[in-house]
């Protein structure tokens, strides 16, 4: 490999998604922001000129062994398990039948088929520290989220992370050669739990599709989802799971409408998304929620959501609320307000730098429904209010972008293939 090349882009990245396919709707199960970011910025990238090789495992007998996501995007179904039945917490014992399917395909081509691997969660970051070792490139990870942050801050009845995800967690931080964090506060997490070395850690943040997400005819919206003109709208889009805290905002609603009975008549909550991980917060246990505080009347239930329904979703409402627990980033809140929608945001993890507060939304911090019914009430009740945050909102949003998340990830493997040392072991179709 000539020098030259070495300063160059990647030619092709090997993107390794084990445990949820970019080609599936996001919003439930497993599928949610990761999805979205790796479909968004590969598709760029290829734009970009560098190729990429989606790596997934197989879960249905139904899908081919290779498809196109867009032009200079493959998706590679890898068998490793049974199709169906295996949750999140199965994985690890598919590492071994995962990374063989992945040595595999790599063995049809020739050497140096692939510049870089990039691996997403730290399943896939465990295949990708072998592929670095077998074909000789390094090795990019990205967390996502991270087992030891989310167990300091879990929800009730949310189950903690297991001890196998943290030593996994730990032995790819150990071992990739550049770790990209969403925010500075996640690098900093790296650090100070991880042990990574600052200087391995690059921030890149994500980004917003904002030719997709735009500010639109809220009453368009509002009829197309059969919501009254003149409702007061409150969102929450996300996968129902004890993590994102939807029963934060039912029952915050249910506080400020015992406080102003006067809010009951034209309030609308509706919350999107299906069911996921742990605990009680699935869409069913929320519809039980709510009866029990009163408030099935003003809650509407939709399923995960897609393309302009997603966006008119947005359109239509006052606000979105995010009341997570943690959040790395928190791609609902710039969609939102790419849309020209306040978003009222629990204040962790990703979201005081998603939310702009007092600008474009609000932050709150905690989760006590008192507070957030505080903030709901003082913004429901000052529509200027709303209405001057709602215009700064696509500004915010305007700052990140997918064109901007995906130059900087080019530069970052651009920056780590110069960096790169080898590894221990003889480069893939190189006799030792
Ligand atoms: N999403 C969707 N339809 C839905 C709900 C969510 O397409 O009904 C998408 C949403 O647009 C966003 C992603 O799922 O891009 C969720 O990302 P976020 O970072 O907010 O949360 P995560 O799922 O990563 O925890």
């Amino acid at each position: 490999m000539t020098s030259s090349r070495l300063q160059t882009r990647p030619r092709r990245v090997a993107v390794f998604s084990l445990h949820t396919s970019p080609l599936e709707q996001p919003g439930t199960g497993d599928a949610g922001g990761m999805n979205v970011y790796i479909a968004q910025t590969a598709t760029r990238m290829a734009r970009m000129g560098t190729e990429v090789e989606i790596f997934t495992r197989a879960t249905s007998s139904e899908v081919p062994p290779v498809a196109e996501l867009a032009p200079g995007v493959t998706v590679r179904h890898i068998v490793a398990g049974p199709f169906e039945g295996l949750d999140k917490n199965d994985l690890p014992a598919q590492l071994c039948a995962f990374g063989a399917g992945a040595l595999r395909v790599e063995a049809r081509h020739q050497p140096g088929h692939y510049d870089i691997v990039h691996s997403h969660y730290w399943l896939s970051g465990q295949v990708g520290w072998l592929a670095r070792e077998r074909w000789g490139v390094p090795l990019v990870h990205t967390a996502h989220t991270l087992a030891k942050v989310k167990n300091a801050s879990l929800a009730e009845g949310d189950e903690p992370e297991p001890r196998v995800r943290v030593v996994g967690e730990e032995q790819v931080v150990a071992d990739a050669d550049r770790l990209v964090a969403n925010t500075g506060a996640e690098a900093r997490e790296l650090v100070s739990r991880y042990d990574a070395d600052a200087e391995d850690v690059t921030v890149v943040p994500p980004g917003v599709d904002l030719e997709r997400f735009t500010p639109g005819d809220a009453g368009a919206a509002r009829e197309r989802l059969g919501i009254e003109p003149d409702a007061r709208v409150l969102a929450f889009v996300g996968r129902v799971q004890p993590l994102k805290g939807p029963d934060v905002l039912l029952r915050s609603v249910a506080e400020l409408l015992a406080r102003h009975p006067e809010l009951r008549d034209g309030t609308r909550v509706l919350l999107v998304g299906g069911p996921s991980g742990s605990g009680t917060e699935r869409p069913e246990a929320m519809r039980r929620l709510a009866e029990s505080l009163g408030i099935t009347d003003v809650v509407r239930f939709l399923p995960p959501q897609r393309g302009g329904e997603l966006t008119a979703v947005y359109r239509a409402a006052d606000l979105v609320a995010v009341p997570s627990y943690n959040e790395s980033f928190g791609l609902v809140a710039l969609e939102a307000q790419a849309c020209g929608t306040p978003v009222v945001a629990a204040a962790v993890g990703g979201l005081p730098y998603a939310v702009a507060d007092g600008v474009s939304g609000r932050l709150v911090e905690g989760h006590d429904p008192v507070d957030w019914a505080d903030v709901l009430a003082s913004l429901l009740r000052r529509p200027e209010v709303l209405a001057r945050l709602g215009e700064e909102a696509p500004t915010h949003a305007a700052r990140f972008s997918w064109e901007r998340t995906t130059e900087s990830l080019l530069e970052t493997y651009a920056r780590t293939r110069r960096d790169f040392r080898g590894t221990s072991l003889p480069l893939s179709g190189v006799s030792a």
